[in-house]
């Protein structure tokens, strides 16, 4: 709730001013029934047309103020709850972005999305409510009863009876129904998984043959999904049935009771007809209730949800002074005794590493697939934060920078490309707007891409789709390489990116690397022994620990696990390869 008070704070003027129209709108509908027992006990009683048609004019004026006051009510909620829902939004998407990976992996990246849509359209729709009806309908509710009571005190006896009996049916509904609404949106959040793995992955699925299995999938998640949404649906839908019998059973008691008063000339007929009203008044506002109930606890979950995104903070802690450093005659980049676990995980993903990287050095990471290689890479940005030793960045560790004087110095190519929609230019120009023309096409050229740019009808401006669909493997990665040069960085990484190359395109690839980047510390990560085979130095990484370090010549000597990999992938061990 402290959230919701957060937020409304921007919005004091709407969350007084609306209610009050609200009210007045109120008080009008329950003037109304008096107004019809004047004009059946006075006017149609003695035939008095002035007085009916001067009534009616009455009725006429209170429906249309109260239509205006709705209407300004309706206007401020809208104003409050779509602003609280985008600056909710906003500041969400922010916090968000503060988080490290570790927290982002641990709350995953659809029930993100989901929490960003979903849950604050919810807590929007509550906003408004929170505007609209809290005051109005239990205002109905007080308010159809006093005046029952000043109308005939024995009469609203039975519109007591009718209030408790509903109010308590709405408390054994909502006792059990309210704990579910946060089991939905759990389930919510698993068909959100499923249906995103299966929108990126509709390729590999397709090519396996899998959709049965994943329809399967997606409809079991479904499934578990709408159950508890329809055992919930049961119990609200119990609720119309009741209070509408509830309510029935009082209008007969009304007018049977109200019929005998009347034949008694205890009670006129007009006022057994705004009795009469009265009674739909709470019955409707009863079911408003019924409602609001159910948005707020749909709501109170939401906030809740919300609150747990708010209440994470950065495992990260970020230097907010930049530092000044002196680069010289210290490595680049250096681990110390650095290990590092993902998440809880209690077992070391990389474990006592330690080695130094100089200036302008090229250096190869070779390893199988899942030895530590991707995981050596982020924390030289500081992706992720290592348990042991230390990861130090000319001479200072990673923990002094600020992210930004940290990370501008690195051009990362990550091993899961990310493009965005645009043009191969904006890709090209998004990690450096004022890159100039012949840094880009410089950087096109080293990666490889020029050629292919060529043949393309729109060159440069031709339209790059989502997550870059329209690229092949081997043309996204290329593409972010390019994208990684034109930044210009001190530090280029390369994670596995000539992965999807074909021989000759990745042996151009490294030898334009290798005549460009001279002054340029460069790390390759590689599986391919004949992609890091040239490097000044080759990390050789075994289950998550170093078995060797140094040029291809000595690991051949002096590595075992080096003479493996390169024995299984048919290097020739006695020669190195001309390239
Ligand atoms: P490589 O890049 O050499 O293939 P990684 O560094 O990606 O290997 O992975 C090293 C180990 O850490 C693997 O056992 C992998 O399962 C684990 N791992 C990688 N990323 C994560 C993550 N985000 N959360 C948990 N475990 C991870
Ligand atoms: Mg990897």
């Amino acid at each position: 709730m402290k959230l919701l008070a957060r937020y409304l704070k921007y919005y004091k003027k709407e969350v007084i001013i609306g209610p009050i129209f609200k009210f007045t709108e109120a008080v009008f509908e329950l003037i109304v029934p008096l107004v019809m027992a004047k004009i059946i006990d006075v006017g149609i009683k003695n035939n008095d047309t002035v007085y009916i048609y001067k009534m009616g004019g009455i009725m006429i004026l209170l429906g249309v103020v109260g239509l205006c006051c709705a209407l300004i009510c309706q206007y401020l909620a809208s104003k409050a709850s779509q602003g609280v829902g985008t600056r909710l939004r906003n500041d969400l998407f922010k916090h968000i972005n503060s988080l490290s990976h570790t927290e982002i992996d641990k709350v995953g990246t659809s029930s993100l999305v989901n929490r960003i849509t979903n849950d604050v359209n919810q807590i929007q729709v509550v906003v408004a409510m929170l505007i609209r009806l809290v005051v109005r309908a239990p205002f109905l509710v007080l308010g159809a009863t006093i005046m029952a009571m000043i109308l005939d005190l024995k009469m609203s006896i039975i519109f007591w009876v009718c209030g408790i009996l509903i109010a308590l049916s709405l408390y054994f509904i909502m006792k059990k129904s309210v704990p579910l609404y946060k089991v939905i949106q759990q389930k919510l959040d698993k068909v959100g998984i499923i249906t995103m793995e299966n929108l990126e992955g509709v390729r590999v699925i397709r090519a396996f043959s899998k959709q049965n299995y994943e329809k399967d999938r997606f409809q079991k998640a479904s499934e578990d999904h709408s159950n508890i949404a329809v055992r919930v649906g049961k119990l609200s839908a119990l609720l119309n049935p009741i209070t509408t019998a509830i309510t029935n059973l009082g209008l007969i008691a009304i007018i049977g009771f109200g019929g005998i008063q009347v034949n008694l000339g205890n009670l006129e007929q007009g006022q057994v007809i705004a009795f009469v009203d009265y009674m739909m008044q709470i019955l409707l506002a009863l079911v408003v209730v019924a409602n609001l109930v159910i948005i707020l606890t749909k709501g109170a979950a939401s906030i809740r949800r919300i609150n747990e995104i708010f209440d994470m903070k950065s495992s990260i802690k970020e230097k907010s002074k930049e530092i000044i450093v002196k680069e010289d005659n210290v490595s680049k980049i250096e681990f110390k005794d650095v290990s590092f676990a993902y998440g809880d995980s209690e077992e070391y993903a990389i474990e006592d590493i330690s080695f130094k990287i100089m200036k302008n050095e090229m250096v190869g990471i070779i390893g199988a697939t899942g030895s530590g290689k991707s995981t050596i890479i982020n924390l030289i940005p500081r992706f992720y934060e290592c348990q042991k030793g230390k990861v130090l960045f000319d001479g200072v560790d990673v923990k002094e920078y600020p992210f930004n004087q940290l990370r501008k110095q690195i051009g990362v190519v990550s091993q899961k490309v990310a493009l965005f929609t645009g043009t191969i230019l904006e890709n090209l120009k998004w990690a450096n707007e004022n890159a100039t023309k012949e840094v880009i096409e410089k950087s096109v050229k080293i990666a490889q891409m020029e050629d292919f740019i060529k043949t393309l009808p729109d060159g440069y401006n031709t339209m790059v789709s989502q997550s870059g669909k329209n690229l092949s493997g081997g043309q996204k990665q290329r593409l972010t390489i390019a994208r990684a040069l034109v930044k210009e960085p001190k530090i280029l990484i390369l994670d596995d990116s000539s992965s999807a190359l074909d021989f000759k395109t990745d042996k151009n690839l490294r030898n334009a690397l290798r005549k460009n980047t001279t002054d340029m510390t460069v790390i390759a990560v590689s599986q391919r022994v004949n992609s890091i085979i040239y490097c000044d130095k080759i990390i050789v990484l075994d289950d998550g620990k170093i078995s060797g370090i140094g040029s291809h010549d000595e690991l051949l000597k002096n590595c075992q696990v080096y003479v493996d990999i390169c024995l299984s992938q048919n290097v020739s061990i006695d020669e190195r390869e001309e390239v």
